[in-house]
């Protein structure tokens, strides 16, 4: 009876869209305390909301403003239970309830089919949905546009957030076809919708994640030195969720609403350092305030810092980031949701728009014309950004003015295209489209960094991870002692006979442990000590076939120059990667979905036969081949196999047919 009265009381609860709020916090200011503060206040489990001039604004109960006390700070309150009046002002039936939000999400995809796609793109720690939403014309296919992601909630309790990115979605799909600049917007960008990044948050009214964990600090570009960070960079399933999002679209534009503050804060949280494009972040940032007058800013001076955010890795992965502010009250009454929409709604448009401004183009292979996944860098700044794996086009934000840029992927020859000149008029874009040319010899190297752990101390790390991305140039990033940094390869390093994998070190005694693994999730593998300038690994050594990801922890400071890895893949013209020359020798070139193109040097002799086999041996297609260059007639699934030509009596030449 008891169990079934409290179930009762549950759903009465829920029903009402209240918050089942652990703990019960006053506003708070702490009068003695700044910036450098924030961090040992948090510690005690306090909120912190903002830093000003006047001390820092936290939320804190009253264990943890006896906790403060304890260690020296002054408290005074300011708002006494804010939990309550949040959880009043949530109440109200324009703050969805969970599960009302989820139902709507899918109304609108349903009556929108021309322009709305829901994607689920994961479960939270709870097992809430994690939903957004893309609106663009043709939405079930990617097309060559710029795409900009606005999601809101990261924090829990902060949901005005949620309310003015949902409000903006509405806004978008309603006005399609009748307002102009919305429908030139939804036909030529991709606009995606995450209002309710943390859905367990939102339901309990706190700030984490059902794990407890602070979403945002969670990230992986300096990860580490936080209260409330996970066990390890993406130990979370709403950032692993979210992560996978990024690499599959490239976004141009990355904005989390928060709430607490009025601020448009850009990278770097991390550290002092100025970002390498930060001219690009302040304009931006100075379009955005004019509707709403926000203040704006570098997080690490204009908020405080902190290690593993949104924003910093957006900006690690070439993507515009930003955390915006956009209400003092983190759950304000629900009459401030349309008026807080309007100081948002132009200034998101304006994002939009320029979020065409720039650089873009689509990357081919120059032989089989596929997309070739390549980095992007952009100079004088010299930053990397990534193009859509799938379609090849990438788009970058640039100011009017001349460039340099160059392409860089495992497997081809950089290419840079000089005196790229961003016009200062109409819609200030220049299209530099690529056919990259294989270089069959030249060694994989590190295509992205998918994380790396912040000074395990201090908010000093250097952000400029990037500067281990491709081969070794003698410019290294200084890993010092128990920090990781894990590389995505982009493609499998295979064991072939001898060296797989060659670590670069540029200067100093530091050692690295290497491992290795085909997710970044691992689980990993022990490759073994990279501890000279140079130090080789054999993948058999170890009894792995194959590693996409390494994984490095350093021991000393480890001035890391570059990981590269040997480049076996065939399908590339005009090169033979088969070890034993054959005569004729074969090649395959570029494959292509399913098929592969292989080549003779020389007219086969009569009776010449193509012999196809998997990996276990099995034959699987035999047959006489009249001309030089030829398709081996049925297609094959993705996979590795081996071709071989009898008579030839060589080794066998591999193929992998990829994606
Ligand atoms: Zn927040």
């Amino acid at each position: 009876m008891r169990r079934f009265v409290l179930g009762f009381a549950l759903v009465i609860l829920c029903a009402a869209g209240s918050a089942m709020a652990a703990t019960t916090r006053d506003l708070v200011i702490v009068t003695n305390a700044g910036a450098s503060d924030v961090r040992s206040i948090e510690g005690t489990g306090a909120l912190v909301n903002s830093v000003g001039s006047d001390g820092v604004f936290a939320e804190a109960s009253a264990a943890e403003q006896a906790a403060l006390a304890g260690i020296g700070f002054s408290v005074r309150v300011v708002t006494p239970n804010i939990t309550a009046i949040y959880a009043a002002n949530g109440s109200d039936g324009q703050y969805l309830t969970y599960a009302q939000f989820r139902d709507t999400m899918a109304t609108i995809a349903q009556n929108n089919p021309t322009i709305c796609k829901l994607e689920t793109l994961g479960t939270s720690y709870n097992g809430n949905l994690l939903l957004a939403m893309k609106v663009s014309a043709n939405p079930l296919i990617h097309e060559n546009e710029p795409a900009i992601h606005f999601e809101g909630n990261i924090h829990g309790d902060e949901k005005i957030g949620w309310a003015v990115a949902f409000e903006m979605l509405k806004y978008m799909v309603s006005n399609y076809g009748t307002d102009t600049l919305v429908t030139r917007l939804v036909n030529t960008r991709e606009l995606w919708f995450q209002p309710m990044y943390n859905p367990d948050g939102y339901v309990s009214g706190d700030r984490t994640n059902g794990n407890g964990v602070d979403l945002n600090r969670n990230w992986g570009w300096m990860w580490g030195y936080e209260n409330a960070m996970g066990n390890a960079p993406f130990s979370e399933p709403e950032n692993r969720a979210s992560l996978a999002h990024i690499l599959r679209h490239p976004f141009v534009i990355f904005v989390s609403f928060h709430a607490g503050s009025e601020f448009a804060s850009y990278s770097w949280s991390c550290s002092p350092d100025t970002a390498p494009e930060k001219p690009l972040l302040e304009f931006l940032s100075l379009r955005y305030i004019v509707p709403n007058g926000y203040d704006h800013g570098q997080g690490y001076q204009g908020m405080y810092p902190i290690n593993g955010s949104t924003k910093d890795y957006d900006y690690g992965q070439g993507m515009m980031g930003w955390s915006i502010e956009i209400n003092f009250t983190k759950t304000p009454p629900a009459a401030e949701i349309e008026p807080t929409f309007q100081r948002n709604r132009t200034a998101i448009l304006e994002f939009y728009h320029r979020a065409g401004q720039g650089i873009h183009g689509v990357i081919t292979d120059a032989t089989s014309g596929e997309p070739v996944h390549t980095q992007i860098w952009v100079s004088p700044a010299n930053w990397p950004s990534f193009n859509d794996p799938t379609l090849g086009d990438y788009h970058r934000f640039y100011l009017p003015g001349t460039y340099s840029v160059t392409f860089r992927a495992p497997g081809y020859h950089d290419t840079t295209v000089s005196s790229v000149v961003v016009p200062n008029s109409g819609d200030s874009s220049v299209t530099v489209d690529m056919q990259m040319t294989p270089a069959a010899l030249s060694p994989l190297f590190g295509f992205r960094v998918i994380y790396c752990y912040s000074e395990p101390s201090s908010y000093n790390a250097d952000p400029r991870a990037d500067i281990v991305l491709g081969p070794h140039d003698g410019t290294a990033y200084p890993l010092t002692t128990g920090r990781q940094l894990c590389l995505d390869m982009d493609r499998a390093v295979h064991n072939v006979p001898g060296t797989d994998l060659t670590v670069f070190r540029s200067s100093g005694s530091g050692t690295a442990t290497v491992k290795g693994s085909n997710s970044w999730q691992g689980p990993w593998t022990t490759i073994g000590t990279a501890n000279s300038a140079q130090t080789s690994f054999d993948l058999s050594s170890v009894g792995l076939d194959s590693v996409r990801y390494v994984e490095l922890t350093s021991s000393g400071t480890f001035n890391i120059d570059a990981v590269e890895g040997v480049n076996d893949y065939v399908g590339i013209a005009g090169q033979t990667l088969n070890p034993k020359p054959q005569t004729p020798i074969l090649q395959a070139q570029s494959p292509a979905r399913g098929s592969v193109r292989f080549s003779l040097n020389t007219p086969p002799p009569a009776g010449t036969r193509l012999l196809v086999r998997d990996v276990s041996g099995r034959l699987l297609s035999s047959f006489v081949i009249r001309t030089s260059s030829f398709v081996i007639p049925a297609p094959l699934p993705a996979g590795i196999y081996f071709a071989s030509l009898e008579p030839g009596g060589s080794a066998p030449l591999r193929v992998v047919l990829a994606r």
